[in-house]
């Protein structure tokens, strides 16, 4: 067995190269220090203890929080050819019996468990016959009170570490670094002056931005019109909210989900599974939802509201393209959502130094909402790392991707209407007043006799809210934290109504993503890759994810050996589904005539020579009298390759001679054929003729074709 860190990456992962601090990691642990690692939410914790349980003799045990984690986990292990299992409590005990025997013969690699198995005696008896190579601990911030997580039965894992024999490697992970967790970590799980590894919290592939003053039903549904077939996740703060946004987008017919505590565990588990499956792409949930959720190719997440605090945005957005491929962290503040999670503080949180800590946290997140600075910078910044840059290129406030919009005129008719009302009532009848409504409690109050009364008239009611929140949003108004929020002027709406400042709002262009790659094409291998996925019965992540299909989009690779230079296929996944794929890729390929240079991915290990004309040796051969076949085979091309070549050749006016590739009782048709079709596609022209016409026929066909007409 190769234990290469570096191959066993290839060949079970199909990746080349290590990402930040994987490689450190993982030569700590194979070294037998204890390890412990905090890398952000999607940085690749799980290789940094499968790669060294591959490593090394005997088995790891894994232990990790929740059922769906383990599952997903196991599939995608196993899938690549590891021999891997899982202990929980979803097994009966014959099932957990079959497992502990193929531990005991030595087959199994990795065994996840739960932290409760480690109480039972039965467990911890038969456990201590096998050879443990090391006990990872997955979301090890479970084991301190003070992470957002905690799990008594972590509490359990370093008795039992201590009860083996051996005492195995330990090596930790998780996502929080808060120092409190951090210590607690090392402490409670009795780590043995571990190396201990924290990367860089960047996620380069993430988009991050804030819309402040929008409609927030609005921009989802113009965000989703333009991302349709994209997954994503949009978190909302209360149950109710998710249920609102639920039916709302199910109205506008897109594939929804929900996922709350207030939903029976089937309908929550139902739901999470087909949102892992692709059954449906859009998940709306309150933050009940998302721990355990691996699931790499989530194109979006929303925040329908704001969260409590960055570190609970940073790795609810953070479930965004674990993938590696462009995501985007979308965030929409309005002026209600401060009071929401002040009184939610409030509510839930009996002691008042917590309060106050957790009120400071929260006055982080709303500077986050604020500021005009990059984003990327601030977080990295709150999380306690140095950003170089001022301009990330790749979040709103570093993007021009928006439109500025001049509101002073509306927002000094608002905020002269807060004063005449005498900053004592909230949205709703501020908004009344200026539409010019008439109900009993505007009649009462006499505000029909207000100077403000009905200036906005021609504004439909809903966006004069809109118009209000997004001036909170924005300081130029504030709202008061009673029961009743009241709204008050504040000194920014002072400048405004002298006429010194103007009031902008900032509309933000929805763009439609691009793909970098050939969208077609993608569509057809996601295709297969669901096809394949169902009679699996797994999520189709775990067969290729995006970017591996991705990135076959961009080179078009016909060939094992180009499969294999991708990213993210190793050999056992190349011979379980490389040939499948390859199929719809050749096909594609002819019917669409893609030139061979795209084809032809060069090899990183021979730099430069590669680029010496790869056509012309195929002439060479040609010219030898080899068949089109035996040249393929030769060079390991895929056969459609060679015929570009050799098309060309003939283009760049080489001696080569078409009329040998086209049947002279066909010339004729074809020619009639490429006339009344065009040049654009192949497939129609082939249907329109004989089967035995084949492909090459017709490229020679259309390349005479197109230098007769240029010619004259
Ligand atoms: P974490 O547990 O840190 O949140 P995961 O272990 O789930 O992250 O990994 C996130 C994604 O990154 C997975 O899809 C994984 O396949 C991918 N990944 C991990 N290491 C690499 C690597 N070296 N190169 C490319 N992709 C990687
Ligand atoms: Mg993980
Ligand atoms: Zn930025």
């Amino acid at each position: 067995m190769d234990i290469n860190p570096v191959n066993i990456l290839k060949k079970y992962f199909g990746y080349s190269t290590f990402r930040e601090g994987q490689e450190n990691i993982i030569n700590s642990i194979l070294n037998g220090k204890d390890t412990f690692a905090i890398m952000p939410t999607g940085g690749g914790k799980s290789i940094c203890y499968q790669v060294p349980a591959l490593a090394m003799d005997g088995i790891t045990i894994v232990i990790s929080p929740l059922i769906s984690l383990m599952k997903d986990q196991v599939d995608t292990l196993k899938s690549s050819g590891v021999n891997a299992a899982f202990i929980n409590s979803t097994l009966s005990s014959k099932e957990v019996n079959q497992v502990i025997f193929s531990a005991i013969s030595g087959h199994c690699k990795l065994l996840y468990v739960a932290p409760e198995r480690l109480e039972q005696d039965y467990f911890k008896n038969t456990v201590k016959s096998l050879n443990i190579s090391m006990v990872a601990i997955d979301e090890a911030h479970c084991v301190s009170q003070w992470g957002h997580d905690f799990r008594v039965s972590y509490k359990r894992i370093a008795p039992f570490i201590e009860s083996l024999d051996k005492r195995p490697v330990v090596a930790a992970f998780t996502a929080t670094a808060t120092p409190k967790v951090k210590n607690d970590i090392i402490e409670l799980l009795s780590l043995n002056s571990p190396n201990t590894f924290i990367t860089g919290f960047d996620r380069k592939n993430l988009f991050f931005s804030v819309i402040r003053n929008e409609n927030k039903l609005d921009f989802i549904l113009r965000y989703l019109s333009k991302n349709a077939g994209d997954s994503g996740v949009i978190y909302a703060a209360t149950r109710k909210e998710v249920d609102a946004l639920y039916e709302k987008l199910l109205r506008n017919g897109y594939s929804v989900g929900r996922y709350h505590a207030g939903l029976s565990d089937d309908e929550r588990s139902k739901m999470q599974d087909d949102f892992l499956y692709d059954d449906i792409k859009i998940m709306i949930a309150t933050n009940a939802f998302g721990m355990g959720i691996d699931k790499s190719n989530v194109r979006f997440v929303i925040h329908h509201n704001m969260p409590k605090n960055m570190e609970s945005y940073y790795q609810e957005a953070g479930r965004a393209g674990r993938d590696g491929e462009n995501s985007e962290c979308i965030l929409l503040f309005g002026g209600q959502d401060i009071h929401i999670q002040k009184f939610l503080i409030q509510q839930s949180i009996p002691s008042y130094e917590r309060q106050r800590i957790e009120l400071q946290k929260l006055n982080a997140m709303v500077d986050y909402c604020r500021t005009t600075s990059c984003l990327r910078k601030f977080i990295l910044n709150y999380f306690g790392e140095e950003y170089e840059k001022d301009n990330c290129a790749n979040c709103s406030n570093c993007t021009n991707d928006s439109e500025l919009v001049d509101i002073t005129l509306e927002a000094q008719k608002i905020l002269s209407c807060v004063y005449r009302m005498n900053q004592n009532y909230g949205v709703t009848l501020i908004s009344e007043v200026l539409k010019g409504s008439k109900n009993q409690r505007i009649i009462r109050s006499n505000f029909e006799n207000l100077s403000t009364y009905g200036i906005m008239s021609e504004y439909k009611l809903k966006d004069i809210t809109d118009l209000i929140n997004g001036l909170i949003a924005d300081q130029y108004l504030a709202m008061t934290e009673s029961e009743y929020p009241v709204i008050k002027l504040t000194e920014k709406s002072y400048s405004v109504l002298k006429g010194s400042e103007k009031v902008m709002r900032k509309i933000i262009i929805v763009k439609e993503k691009t793909l970098s790659a050939d969208k077609d094409l993608f569509e057809k291998l996601k295709a297969l890759r669901r096809e394949l996925a169902s009679m699996e019965h797994v999520p189709p992540y775990i067969i290729f994810s995006d970017a591996v299909l991705v990135e076959m989009c961009k080179y078009y690779p016909t060939t094992k050996d180009n499969m294999l230079k991708l990213k993210g296929i190793g050999e056992i996944k190349y011979d379980k589904y490389g040939e499948k794929f390859q199929a719809v890729i050749t096909d594609y390929v002819e019917e669409n005539n893609i030139v061979s240079q795209d084809i032809i991915i060069t090899n990183s290990s021979s730099t430069g020579s590669t680029k010496t004309k790869t056509h012309l040796i195929t002439l060479d051969l040609y010219k030898k009298g080899e068949s089109l076949k035996s040249i393929a085979k030769e060079r390991n091309l895929n056969i459609n390759t060679i015929q570009e070549h050799l098309i060309r050749c003939a283009e760049e006016g080489l001696a080569i001679n078409l009329d040998n590739f086209i049947p002279d009782e066909y010339a004729d048709l074809i020619y009639t054929n490429i006339k009344k079709l065009g040049t654009a596609k192949l497939k129609p022209i082939k249907e329109a003729l004989p089967p035995d016409v084949d492909y090459m026929a017709i490229k020679a066909a259309i390349c005479k074709y197109k230098l007769k007409n240029t010619a004259s």
